[in-house]
């Protein structure tokens, strides 16, 4: 009866169609299956959802086609009916219809409380179209599976109904394999509720008009609150959890809608925290939630395009075509529906002054305003949107502990740049300005007072910076692989180097010869690097991602593939389910071969979501 206890389709496997039939045989005899044209001029229900007109059943091809599209025949018609009408707080759905359009199913049914009918309901599914080549509508193929919550109306005020109701059916669309839900959300309590219950923005530009009416109020009431509170706000459920501890006065009308200010139609009046009211008495936005179907960790993904604006001279192996190229294999690969995306802020210069020099940064930022063409070091690069950027890499790395740590996702891939490992208190260098995963350490200090931080640095090159940065620190264990000192930039991350004062000991540095491949780098890896963590039980666990060990990567000698990014991924996430709630955040460094560093961060990402997918092998075999 429940939907808890069954999960739908339990084996995965798909309903032989003659089952399928018969469930449509008897819906339609029940009249419960019509088909429905969309029209705006025949209004067949109430609600504010899209109008429709019901019209005779469509012939059972078609609604087989349909069917198997949204559903792979994983659930039979009669109890997908079953499933959805549930009973919440007494309310029940009734005289519930299926309506079948050439390519989506509507679900309509009235609420009722006992006798009484008191509300109207309407689900529209459907299958999004991906565009197979980017900028051309033909040819598509099938994406993501939708819910479209048209509308949901109650005359009753019922606290938690609506709420109550989606969490059951965010189960049940998970098991059927959909993606995402979507919203208008307009109704008055229903904008701060559904902000509440983790949906989102559809559209970021949305988002920065709401984020930025946010701060005209904030500066109207001269209210006690920095810009940079609301400026790092990435996410709706932020805006509703905004400023708990002021409270502000909203007036209210008979129908229950809110306002800012007081006026004949709304004579009562409340107090609500900052970010309720605010979002109570906001406009109308688009609002989304994604359900995680296809895989079984939540990874989000920190994604700029500010990230291109870090612009370096042709020939410079750190160019934003690195970026570009992950970003369109990630959307060809279609891993955007499972991704979760979080938005970089910039971050409070405070939090970048826990890591690196003032002065030196006011340096960078003359450097970039001036016009120079690299600093500090040739090899460093520097164009118009350099500061920007590098301060967005940081704050990328913050907005993916944040997620982490708000239970938005359960790991992270910050795609930054510019990367950060060698960036010292006071010095660039390596293409490195602001050493991004050491701002996250502290971050993560700072703001979720985690004690216990390991940094795993697996990039080619010694993290000299990190390593500088922690070196008499005991809560921050940095182990780092990567090709001996030797042969290799910065020439440092010599076995001796262990950590200075209190801090030794939280040191590890792993050297590999020339050469070495994904045996030798597993083989380290699993040797020294993995009981090291084991032994020092981290609260978080933060990666510098490179992937320059690529036997295909231009500036170094090892001879790694993506099978060693894999292994040594899937480690990583077992130490952090054993220790920290399965808390990684991974964030870019090297890799500058396009194809092999593409190829192994997509490796990466699907691990980080705990795919077992093999790695599709890199150009070049
Ligand atoms: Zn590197």
């Amino acid at each position: 009866m429940a939907f808890d206890t069954t999960r739908v389709g339990g084996s995965g496997e798909p309903l032989p169609e003659r089952d399928i039939l018969d469930g449509f045989g008897l819906l339609i005899a029940e009249g419960k299956i019509y088909g429905a044209d969309r029209n705006p001029d025949v209004l067949k229900k109430s609600g504010s959802g899209e109008s429709f007109l019901a019209t005779a059943v469509p012939p059972l091809k078609r609604l087989l086609a349909v069917w198997d599209r949204l559903f792979g025949n994983r659930v039979s018609p009669v109890e997908l009916l079953r499933h959805l009408a549930v009973v919440i707080h007494g309310f029940e759905h009734r005289e519930a219809l299926l309506l079948f359009t050439r390519d989506r199913i509507l679900y309509d049914c009235q609420i009722f409380q006992g006798k009484e009918a008191v509300g109207h309901f309407t689900l529209d599914l459907y299958r999004e179209r991906d565009r197979i080549v980017p900028f051309l509508p033909f040819p598509t193929r099938p994406g993501r599976r939708v819910v479209y919550i048209e509308g949901i109306s109650l005359t009753r005020q019922s606290t938690g109904y609506a709420s109550a109701l989606f969490r059951r059916y965010e189960r049940l669309f998970h098991d059927l394999g959909f993606h995402l839900f979507r919203l208008k959300a307009s109704l008055s309590v229903g904008k701060y509720y559904w902000a509440k219950e983790g949906f989102d923005c559809s559209d970021r530009k949305q988002f920065r008009e709401i984020r930025n009416r946010l701060w005209d109020l904030v500066r109207r009431l001269d209210l006690p609150v920095a810009e940079q509170e609301v400026r790092r706000l990435t996410h709706m459920s932020d805006v509703a959890a905004f400023r708990r501890d002021i409270q502000i006065a909203v007036w209210r009308d008979r129908e229950g809608y809110y306002t800012l200010e007081r006026d004949a139609a709304h004579p009562d009046e409340f107090l609500f925290p900052l970010g309720k009211a605010f979002l109570l008495c906001a406009g109308q936005w688009d609002g989304h939630k994604v359900i995680y179907t296809d895989t079984p960790r939540r990874t989000g993904l920190v994604w700029s395009e500010a990230y291109l604006s870090h612009g370096t001279p042709t020939g410079h192996p750190e160019r934003p075509k690195r970026l570009t190229s992950l970003w369109e294999s990630i959307r060809r690969e279609g891993m955007l529906s499972s991704l979760i995306l979080l938005e970089p802020y910039a971050p409070a210069m405070e939090a970048l002054h826990a890591v690196h020099d003032p002065a030196y940064l006011e340096m960078f930022r003359e450097a970039v305003a001036r016009g120079d063409r690299y600093f500090a070091t040739r090899d460093c690069a520097i164009g118009t949107g350099s500061h920007a950027a590098a301060l967005l890499a940081a704050g990328g790395v913050m907005a993916g502990i944040d997620a982490v740590f708000t239970d938005r996702a359960d790991n992270a891939f910050c795609a930054v740049r510019p990367p950060g490992h060698h960036a010292g208190r006071a010095q660039a260098m390596g293409f490195c300005f602001i050493n991004n995963v050491a701002v996250g350490a502290v971050y993560a200090r700072s703001a979720y007072g985690v004690a216990r931080v390991c940094i795993l640095d697996w990039d080619v090159h010694h993290g000299n910076g990190t390593q500088d940065l922690f070196a008499e620190d005991p809560e921050t264990l940095f182990v780092s692989l990567h090709e001996h000192p030797s042969f290799c930039y910065p020439g440092t991350g010599r076995r001796m180097d262990r950590g200075k004062g209190a801090g030794v000991g939280a040191t590890l540095n792993v050297p590999l010869s020339p050469h070495a491949g994904d045996r030798e780098m597993i083989d380290a890896f699993e040797r020294e690097a993995v009981p090291a963590i084991e032994a020092f039980r981290p609260d978080l666990i933060l990666l510098s991602a490179g992937f320059d060990a690529h036997r295909d990567d231009p500036i170094a000698d090892l001879e790694c593939t993506e099978e060693a990014y894999v292994h040594m991924t899937r480690r990583v996430l077992e130490l952090a389910d054993r220790h920290c709630g399965g808390r990684v955040v991974s964030v870019l460094e090297g890799g500058y071969r396009v194809e092999s560093f593409v190829a192994s961060a997509i490796a990466h990402i699907k691990t980080l979501q705990g795919r077992e997918d093999t790695p599709c092998s890199s150009a070049g075999g």
